[in-house]
């Protein structure tokens, strides 16, 4: 069944009533480059479980099923799962799992459907409308999974990606990299899904880290300090500092030249030191 074809998809689509659903990011992978080059891009094997977020009709299912042992693949849209009995078929190394990835406990999972596995990874074309909610849930539940390879849009995975310090990164940049190291793969045009969605996509690998690049003695406290250094853009870390942790400006500013800071700098030209010495001061 080639499920890059249109005719296909809506063959499939209209036999089980589907329709899409714009709010839950129903836009499908119809390039048939682009799932073979993720996959490869994974690092899977026979002895690999991989969990897959939202696998819609199953394209990128497929191709996850041709090499790794095997696959779990989430899906909150029941509609969908008669679709995917039939595109799976043949795939008895393919589970669906319903539910919300967010509610899910991904621990609990792991440990029920990969138990005999060497190594346990993230692949998807994740809803957008959760990309980074999903992304922070992988890794700060530290579940052991050592490579995740996503497809988000373009301008998310650019911040994802951004090096610390230049003029795209943002907190959840100082987040991501604190676990894993990020790299971006490769771009994937708008006219690749069908329907086709407003904006270009972008595919990217984390690969987590065994131990955090520095020592932070408190990680809330950290985390904090870096959400309120960026919470405006266009500000001055020493305004959002004082603003979004409610302390005094001459406080902040007595922080800030402790840890030899320029007062009038924005978050985004600090590095993950800065941003762990300001933790300690402040
Ligand atoms: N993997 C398919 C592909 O690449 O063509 C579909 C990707 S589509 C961008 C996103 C998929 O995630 C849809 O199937 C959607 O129903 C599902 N989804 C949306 N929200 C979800 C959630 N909270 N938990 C699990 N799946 C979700």
């Amino acid at each position: 069944m080639n499920l890059y074809d249109y005719s296909t998809i809506n063959k499939i689509l209209t036999a089980h009533g589907f329709t899409f659903s714009k709010a839950l990011g129903q836009n499908f992978i119809i390039d048939p480059s682009v799932c073979p080059e993720m996959v490869r891009n994974l690092n899977a094997d026979e002895k690999t479980g991989v969990i897959e977020i939202g696998p819609g009709i199953g394209v990128l299912t497929k191709e996850l099923c041709k090499t790794a042992g095997k696959v779990a693949a989430i899906e909150l849209d029941k509609r969908l799962f008669p679709v995917l009995e039939e595109t799976l078929g043949e795939f008895k190394n393919a589970e669906i799992i319903e539910g919300d990835v967010l509610r899910l406990d991904l621990n609990a999972l792991i440990k029920e459907k990969f138990s005999g596995m060497t190594s346990i990874k993230v692949c998807a074309n994740l809803p957008y409308y959760i990309t980074s909610p999903v992304i922070m849930a992988l890794l700060e539940n530290r579940l052991a999974i050592d490579e995740i390879v996503v497809m988000v849009q373009k301008e998310a995975a650019e911040r994802l990606c951004a090096e610390i310090g230049s003029r795209d990164s943002g907190a959840v940049t100082v987040a991501v990299n604190y676990y894993a190291q990020a790299e971006m793969l490769f771009e994937v045009p708008k006219e690749c899904f069908y329907p086709a969605p407003k904006v270009d996509s972008a595919v990217m690998k984390l690969t987590l880290r065994k131990n955090p690049p520095i020592d932070i003695k408190d990680e809330k406290h950290f985390f904090a300090i870096v959400k309120a250094a960026f919470s405006q853009r266009r500000k001055t870390a020493l305004n959002c500092l004082s603003g979004g942790l409610g302390i005094s400006k001459s406080a902040v500013s007595a922080a800030l030249k402790a840890a030899e800071l320029d007062e009038r700098a924005r978050a985004e030209s600090f590095s993950m030191e800065d941003f762990a010495l300001l933790s300690e001061i402040l």
